[in-house]
């Protein structure tokens, strides 16, 4: 890339030569739309060299090349990471106020690429970045939903979701469709075995659905080196020589739909044919473009695991193994034992959860009507397994219970870890959950195929992009080159005792809240002052992440204040994002409930502005952007054990937020970068937890009973106090005394109370608070994605970069 020679005069040349071009239009006239257009535009001819050079080097020098695939990328928005990463956002900005046009609308005028739900998919675009950055050959490989997670508006305190059609009237304008890449994909129809001229047994498709995948390539750009990988998303189409197939619009729309939305279902699974369709057609469509181009080195098929890694994000695309399998045996006519030796060496597997509702399973019936000859191939790797295993001496309730086929339903978790080499969880505790209990049967049968890799976040985005006054400050403490090298904040440890450097980093926190108290003002109308303390918990709305707790104390301090209206606490506000799943009841109550406890509050002039309840609508990428910086307390409050790790935790982390938590996910490993005067923890740890199981011991109404404050407080869902929400207060008072509390929200309600008031006096000491938040940014770099992939680009894909 020149781009290291491009001057600011030269870059306003260029850009208002591609605005009138594209555009037809000049700058003084044109919308922040057109502009954001013409500026994409523009970067895509300053790195399109890059690329194509990029992808025939890679194969040039026969590298070896990590395909991630994931059936959600969340990436948000793309504008100034690839400003940023190719090193001319500066430069960028300073023409643009040249030309005097608003930087901040055009950045605005682009969509949140939103094909995913929450953290997994978060996660995966983290590595996109990562890979690039660190400079592995890493390419991406996901779906090209047209509709990306909804868009949610809240009316009256409800959740409405809105279609997300991101592509509005720009289209991606990252993206490139290479019709060169195209594959065909087969679904349906019945699958007969018949015996050819050498004698082997091959496939005769009957009446199979062909269906033409198109990929579209979304660039991945390095971190200023030069580097740029790729982001495959497929697209489905009709193939012409099927078009009699589908002789109706309505048969048409119904192939497009395999394209269409994302599901939006976070942790949970729908076992609905067409989720299995769009796993299948991602995983088919990209295994094959990879097959293809590892034949064009010319090395031998069976030597494949030495050229290509692919690695399943989550069960998701997890038929993989065995469609890897179907192309080896079927399509390139290898031996079962040369085929299934490359499989295992090429696969890897990421478990994201403990729930059970999420360990993906599909009806036997089901997946042998739409894979037939997959389903085939599975049932003969799953009795090869067992052949195995009983060969190895494991007893045989071990080997019924990992087994991929049974109770008339395929486990895809035991395909994904049978049919690899490595499994591992994404955080420490989460890693021994699974040794121990969720996957402890295959930890005894494969111990070496174990790992953890900790989670990580993109730096960049949560610190250059998100918080730039922040990132000023750092410059001005430590010097600039903890932009290029993380691990250099941890020389802010010097200044954790200088006066002016924590007044200096309590301003920037100041700008932040300011920002986004403008924000809330604008788009709720409820007034926020920023002496308070903001109180953040952002992420899906799910049962584990205990939400209700929250709520539970901001009713608590409601009734204190009503009791006490000089009570001596530092004015809070309480903000929340979320969005539930559309079929999720019980999460939609919590988002009523929620809204209408804010305006309970924010309207009752006797609290005198001391508590303040606020709950932001479309929580996304670009929203935690603003709103992650501003906080001063960072909600991590899911029942131990039940969150894998977490990455809210990581970015609210960085930015200075004292981490108040439960011992969960990836939480601890803050804990111990920060040490425990930095954190607050509360609650039972994942030990205590479990000992609830196993005596069954926990019984909530007791705890109701026994507790006035638990029991003012849950009576204020059913006693008329909280107006316009009576059957959601019932539903939420039946979840926690009838049905007794499955996430032990009361038990913890005591412990979380008290780590409440200890953020109030913690906060009362300006020096001390701002000590606390200096050493949490000081010690977030553990926490870079760059440093994550690089383990996994080591020690399970075996990556030269
Ligand atoms: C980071 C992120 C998440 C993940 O949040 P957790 O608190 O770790 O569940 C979800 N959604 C968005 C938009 C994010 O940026």
């Amino acid at each position: 890339m020149q781009l290291e020679n491009l001057t600011k005069e030269q870059f306003i040349r260029d850009f208002k030569d591609t605005l009138h071009q594209e555009q037809l239009i000049k700058v003084a006239k044109a919308t922040p739309t057109e502009i954001f257009t013409a500026l994409a535009g523009l970067i895509r001819k300053y790195y399109t060299n890059t690329w194509i050079e990029r992808n025939h080097a890679l194969s040039d020098n026969q590298e070896k090349i990590a395909y991630y695939f994931s059936i959600e990328f969340l990436p948000g928005r793309m504008l100034e990471t690839n400003l940023l990463n190719l090193g001319i956002l500066d430069l960028v900005k300073e023409g643009f106020a040249e030309l005097d046009i608003d930087f901040r609308e055009v950045v605005e005028a682009e969509h949140d690429m939103a094909l995913g739900n929450g953290g997994l998919g978060r996660l995966a675009a983290a590595f996109m970045d990562s890979l690039a950055t660190t400079g592995y050959p890493g390419f991406g490989n996901g779906l090209r939903y047209r509709y990306g997670l909804f868009k949610q508006r809240i009316v009256d305190g409800y959740q409405v979701e809105l279609p997300d059609g991101w592509f509005g009237s720009t289209g991606n304008v990252w993206e490139t469709r290479k019709d060169h890449d195209i594959v065909y994909v087969k679904l349906f129809g019945d699958v007969v075995l018949e015996s050819n001229e050498d004698g082997r047994f091959v496939p005769t498709y009957k009446n199979a659905q062909v269906l033409r995948a198109v990929p579209y390539d979304v660039p991945q750009i390095g971190y200023k080196n030069g580097v740029i990988n790729n982001l495959r998303l497929w697209d489905v189409e009709i193939p012409e020589e099927y078009e009699l197939d589908y002789p109706t619009l309505d048969a048409r729309r119904r192939v497009k739909d395999i394209t269409a939305i994302l599901y939006p279902d976070d942790s949970t699974i729908e076992g609905k044919e067409l989720r299995l369709v769009q796993e299948y057609f991602m995983t088919s469509a990209g295994l094959q473009t990879i097959i293809k181009s590892y034949l064009k080195m010319g090395l031998p098929l069976k030597d494949i695991h030495e050229k290509v890694s692919v690695h399943i994000n989550d069960t998701h695309p997890a038929v993989a193994p065995a469609e890897f399998m179907r192309l080896l045996l079927d399509e390139y006519g290898l031996s079962w034992e040369d085929a299934w030796n490359a499989t295992v060496k090429t696969m890897s597997y990421t478990n994201h959860t403990i729930l059970q509702e999420a360990l993906e399973k599909w009806d036997q019936q089901l997946f042998k009507r739409v894979l037939p000859r997959v389903y085939q191939i599975i049932l003969e790797i799953d009795n090869r397994y067992i052949a195995e295993m009983a060969g190895r001496g494991i007893a045989a309730d071990v080997i019924e219970r990992t087994r991929i086929v049974k109770d008339n339903q395929v486990h895809m978790a035991n395909l994904a870890i049978i049919g690899g080499h490595s499994v591992n969880g994404v955080a420490k505790l989460h890693t021994e959950l699974l040794k121990e209990d969720t996957l402890h049967d295959f930890y005894t049968i494969y111990p070496e195929k174990f790992n953890n890799k900790t989670n990580g976040i993109v730096q960049r985005r949560w610190t250059q992009i998100a918080a730039p006054e922040l990132s000023a400050a750092i410059d001005d403490v430590i010097g600039d080159g903890w932009r290029n090298d993380i691990h250099e904040l941890e020389n802010l440890t010097t200044y954790l005792d200088d006066k002016e450097v924590l007044n200096q980093f309590y301003q920037v926190k100041k700008t932040a809240k300011q920002r986004l108290a403008d924000y809330i003002q604008e788009t709720t109308g409820v007034e926020v002052s920023t002496d308070a303390i903001f109180d953040v918990q952002v992420k899906r709305l799910h049962a584990y992440k205990r939400q209700l707790l929250n709520l539970l104390h901001i009713i608590k301090l409601y009734w204190d204040l009503k009791d006490n209206p000089d009570k001596d606490m530092v004015p809070r506000v309480f903000i929340f994002g979320a969005k539930a799943a559309p079929g999720y009841h019980f999460a939609k109550s919590v988002i009523k409930l929620i809204n209408e406890v804010a305006n309970l509050v924010n309207n009752d002039e006797s609290l005198q502005g001391k508590l303040k309840v606020v709950f932001l609508e479309n929580y996304r990428v670009s929203l935690a952007e603003l709103i992650i910086p501003a906080a001063d307390v960072s909600e991590q409050i899911s029942l131990a054990s039940k969150e894998a790790s977490g990455t809210s935790n990581m970015k609210f982390m960085m930015t200075g937020a004292i981490t108040l938590a439960t011992l969960d996910g990836a939480n601890i490993e803050i804990k111990d970068e920060v040490g425990d005067e930095n954190v607050v923890i509360f609650g039972m740890d994942k030990d205590e937890v479990y000992e609830h199981y196993a005596r069954h011991d926990y019984y909530s109404r007791a705890v109701y009973e026994n507790n006035p404050v638990i029991r003012r407080v849950v009576d204020t869902f059913v006693n008329g106090t909280i107006p316009n929400a009576q059957s959601e207060g019932t539903e939420i008072y039946e979840a926690l005394i009838t049905h007794n509390d499955e996430y032990f929200l009361l038990e913890d309600f005591a412990a979380y109370v008290e780590a409440q008031e200890k953020i109030d006096a913690l906060y009362r000491d300006h020096d001390k608070w701002a000590r606390m938040s200096l050493a949490n940014i000081a010690k977030s770099h553990k926490f870079t994605s760059d440093d994550t992939i690089t383990e996994y680009a080591k020690e399970i894909w075996e990556l030269k970069k």
